[in-house]
């Protein structure tokens, strides 16, 4: 159970941070779910928390802006006077060709999804060795580990994530900080329900366990990096795929 902890989820408002959210709220913790355009959404989840029992609170902030998310830190700490679990989710993809990409593409999901997770756990690292408490957990992806083709730009990103994981964690272990990457495949969100029937049954047959996952497939292993369950496991990638990557 995660009663009297404080957990941040970045990009809670829909997808897998918002099934992310809820998970950790039903298990005790109290959530900042972090939005960035999705404020109805992300208001629902709160809503939807409060109404089973529990407590969570709404922030807008772009994580991908290092004043914005250090100003989201210093609130939340002000609030809450400490953050247990620091969940790096928000991510978004600009797809393409390498050779028709452009250097904004390139630009924006870098800043999102990788310096978004820097951003995250500087403004975070301080007050987390001072608690000598910590859970981070990266959202990082297959693409990250295989490369996808026409995702250059993100995989960069998500293997830029896998090394940020794995130096932060040597870097925080001393002060009992564990740092984790999870690793998802394919998983059923407004992300891949952009990609055609074709590209999905494509997808199926490169899976070993024959389906795409569900947000709540990976909610739950984010759930067993955040407990004390996983207290002797840092600086690892986690594979949530179907068993793609083996
Ligand atoms: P999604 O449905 O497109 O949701 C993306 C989330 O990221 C939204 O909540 C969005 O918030 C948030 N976000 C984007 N830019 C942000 C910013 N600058 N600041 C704060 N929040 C921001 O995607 P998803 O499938 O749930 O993906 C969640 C994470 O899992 C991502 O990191 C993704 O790369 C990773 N992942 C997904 C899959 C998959 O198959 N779906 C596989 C591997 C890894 P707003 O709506 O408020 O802008």
């Amino acid at each position: 159970m995660l009663t009297g902890k404080v957990a941040l989820v970045t990009g809670a408002g829909r997808g897998i941070g918002r099934e992310i959210a809820l998970t950790l709220a039903r298990n005790g913790a109290t959530v900042i779910v972090n939005y960035n355009g999705s404020k109805e959404r992300a208001e629902e989840v709160v809503e939807s928390i409060k109404e089973q029992g529990g407590n969570a609170e709404a922030v807008q902030c772009n994580v991908a802006d290092f004043e914005a998310s250090a100003q989201m830190v210093k609130d939340v700490l002000g609030k809450y006077g400490k953050v247990d679990i620091l969940v790096n989710n928000a991510g978004i993809t600009r797809d393409n060709l390498i050779m028709r990409m452009s250097e904004q593409d390139y630009d924006a999901v870098l800043d999102t999804n990788l310096k978004g997770a820097f951003n995250m756990i500087r403004h975070l690292s301080k007050a987390f060795l001072k608690q000598r408490y910590g859970k981070i957990i990266n959202i990082s992806s297959v693409s990250g580990v295989m490369g996808n083709a026409g995702q250059s730009n993100y995989s960069a990103s998500k293997a830029g994530l896998i090394g940020l994981t794995k130096s932060v964690a040597r870097e925080l272990a001393s002060r009992n900080v564990c740092v984790n990457a999870v690793a998802p495949g394919f998983i059923e969100t407004e992300m891949t329900d952009v990609l055609s029937d074709n590209v999905k049954d494509n997808l199926k047959n490169m899976i070993p366990l024959g389906k795409l996952g569900s947000a709540q497939d990976v909610a739950n292993l984010v759930l067993f990096l955040a407990g004390n369950n996983a207290d002797y496991i840092t600086g690892q990638v986690i594979h949530v795929d179907g068993g793609m990557v083996m």
